[in-house]
């Protein structure tokens, strides 16, 4: 489904990503390890459009992803959950989930999509008119992956969606990146919490320095000394 070849990348002059390769297939979770500065954040934004690419390729579908603007990239089904939540927080719950249905094809499926974020996060449906500036860091967090699922994704970039939230709230995001998981939904998982990743995701590759270091299933990665280093490493 997606195909990332000799990626570079980075902002001004300071290259960040210095030739990364990795592949996701279709229904796969694949989780994206490395420590702090590894690039991880950068790979989403040049996925999604954010960050320009300064050499490689990506295919998506068969597409040149690299040619194709953000709002395009949104309509072909790539959808990001940003770190940092980055939700409007002068807008209500919804009104912020509605902002992420506005390219045609999530637009006429938007009542059901807003059902189907309700039921995943109760939590958001209680709070539908609430502004989402008062809201706790980890309905926050919710919200921008709701918002994200709004677009009609099929590949859903997920962007440390644990990042700062108290355990139970982090059980409460897993619990629902695996009902994702389990639908038509391809995701790619960047996490600071390696063993929550590697419990959601099928395979995963491991970041240092802007390169692919080491890639592996879940059980292989859990024993890599890479992927110790990485967790030690991380925040
Ligand atoms: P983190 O867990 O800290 O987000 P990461 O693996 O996601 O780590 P990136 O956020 O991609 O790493 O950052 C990689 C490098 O790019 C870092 O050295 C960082 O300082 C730099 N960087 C990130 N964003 C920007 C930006 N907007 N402008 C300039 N440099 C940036």
């Amino acid at each position: 489904m997606l195909s990332v070849s000799g990626l570079h990348a980075g902002y001004g002059e300071s290259t960040v990503l210095h030739g990364l390769d990795f592949e996701l297939h279709r229904g796969e979770v694949i989780c994206l390890l490395g420590a702090n500065g590894a690039g991880k954040t950068t790979t989403m934004g040049v996925l999604s459009g954010l960050v320009a690419a300064s050499a490689g390729r990506i295919r998506y579908d068969g597409a040149d992803l690299l040619a194709m603007p953000s709002h395009e990239r949104v309509m072909a089904g790539v959808a990001l959950s940003p770190e940092g939540r980055k939700v409007f927080p002068n807008l209500t719950v919804e009104e912020n989930l509605v902002l992420g249905s506005f390219n045609v094809n999530a637009r006429a499926q938007r009542k059901r999509k807003l059902d189907e974020v309700y039921d995943l996060f109760p939590r958001l449906a209680e709070r539908r008119r609430q502004s989402s500036g008062l809201m706790s860091g980890g309905e926050q967090q919710m919200l921008a992956l709701g918002r994200a699922l709004m677009a009609n994704p099929r590949l859903l970039l997920l962007d440390e969606p644990s990042l700062g939230l108290a355990p139970k709230v982090v059980q409460t995001m897993f619990a629902a990146i695996r009902t994702i998981a389990a639908t038509d939904i391809t995701i790619l998982l960047v996490e600071q919490n390696t063993h929550a990743a590697l419990s959601v995701a099928t395979r995963g590759y491991v970041m240092a320095a802007g390169r692919i270091v080491h890639a592996g299933d879940t059980t292989e990665l859990r024993a890599s000394p890479e992927v110790r280093e990485a967790f030690i490493g991380g925040k």
